[in-house]
């Protein structure tokens, strides 16, 4: 008799429906709606990580990649993992146990990038600025002063406030200190520029379900000569083995050897989502995001409500939305989901319960669905008490016909 495998005698397979989540308008922090030709291409035949088609396929890939971000770094690839595994891949890669290294840090994702320095050795000098606000460059030339920083790092879209940060003058203070510019570009990347050659950023990383409208499980990670540089003078090895790019690196180069087995069908999905990009045009991607954005504070505004970050270093892909006085957050969010399927963010941190996060992130960031949350968000806020003025979609609409 066949021996029975533990606890399958009372598994029952008819317990397990077809796959069917539904439809779902994604305006929150991320992941944003993906495209249908991306999912077609993600259901495309899995094949060998070694067969000469998806090594072509890995190369278009990289080609399509440099093209975003907008530099020609060899070292350019897609690293097998989510945002966060590209950010460890960044600082596991340049930082060795005892390296001073400066992170800025005004919300969520700056302090996982101090989390993840302390925990591979080095010597955190970490730059705090009040969370909704851009960080000062004066207080990163301060906090240096005296040291002798191996990297500057910092976040460029802060997506747990919705800050942006000017990269200018903290590029500058980076390389007159002689420090690597490492920079997080999970959400900027793809919605607004990340202008890396010109302002010589060493390492960028990002994501692929932010402005790239990929699912989640890749991240985008560039490498320019002096990070590159950095890496090869290395003493100690890196310390985490999967995420080590001196080997990764051998793969997606010409010696394509073995490291880990590629996730190829997501490959497929980046490649698409890429491919997609490129038809639209980076510059008329940007203006979009730009352009939905403002159309979305102008209805923000009108319904009364105010947003938290200031105008001037707001972010176009991610709308911090102050929750008004006796208003629940929970409540209205889920009213948003469950009868509009629309979800967005809440707050993290010390923004939690106090602000509401909406994307107009890639594919989600049309003007269908800045009309569609205006009117929903109406609907919902008055079902709780909160009347909000009229007018909102009138002045959404007023902002599209201008720039008609
Ligand atoms: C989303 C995000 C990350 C982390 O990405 P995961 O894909 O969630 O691991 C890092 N930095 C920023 C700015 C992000 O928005």
């Amino acid at each position: 008799m066949e021996k029975a495998c533990k606890g399958w005698e009372t598994l029952n397979a008819d317990n397990f429906r077809d796959l069917n989540p539904g439809d779902r308008v994604l305006m929150g922090p991320g992941p944003s709606d993906v495209p249908a030709r991306t999912l077609q291409a993600i259901a495309a035949p899995c094949i060998g990580h070694l067969d000469p088609y998806f090594l072509a396929i890995m190369n278009e890939t990289q080609i399509l990649l440099r093209a975003l971000f907008q530099t020609d770094n060899e070292l350019t690839i897609p690293v097998s993992g989510t945002g966060s595994a590209g950010m460890e891949t960044c600082f596991v890669n340049l930082v060795e146990p005892g390296d001073e290294v400066a992170v800025c840090v005004n919300g969520v994702f700056g302090t996982r990038m101090a989390d993840i320095v302390k925990r591979i050795g080095g010597k955190l000098i970490r730059i705090d600025a009040e969370w909704g606000t851009a960080v000062d460059p004066e207080a990163v030339r301060q906090a240096i002063k005296g040291k002798a920083p191996k990297v500057i790092a910092v976040v460029h879209a802060e997506t747990s406030t919705g800050v942006c940060q000017p990269l200018d003058d903290l590029a500058r203070i980076s390389h007159d200190a002689g420090a690597l510019f490492l920079v997080d570009a999970v959400t900027s990347l793809g919605g607004m520029p990340v202008p890396i050659d010109e302002l010589k950023i060493d390492a960028v990383y990002s994501g692929t379900q932010k402005c790239i409208s990929g699912p989640p499980g890749l991240s985008p990670v560039t490498f320019g000569p002096a990070a590159v540089k950095a890496m090869e003078r290395r003493e100690t090895p890196v310390v985490s083995w999967y995420l080590d790019l001196s080997m990764v690196r051998d793969y997606w180069g010409s010696e394509r050897k073995y490291h880990h087995t590629a996730p190829i069908n997501m490959i497929y999905g980046l490649r698409e989502a890429l491919r997609l990009i490129a038809e639209e045009g980076l510059s008329n991607r940007h203006a979009r995001h730009r352009l939905n954005h403002r159309a979305l504070v102008a209805g923000i505004e009108a319904m009364g409500l105010a947003m938290l970050v200031p105008e001037a270093i707001r972010l176009p892909m991610l709308n911090a939305v102050r929750i008004p006085q006796g208003v629940d957050d929970l409540t209205v969010r889920k009213a948003l989901l469950k009868d509009y399927g629309i979800e967005i963010g809440g707050g993290l941190g010390q923004f939690a319960g106090k602000v509401w996060r909406i994307g107009l992130m890639g594919q989600s960031c049309r003007p269908k669905n800045v009309f569609l949350l205006l009117a929903a968000l109406e609907t919902v806020l008055s079902a709780q008490g909160y009347r909000s003025q009229p007018g909102a979609l009138a002045a959404a609409a007023a902002v599209y016909d201008e720039a008609c």
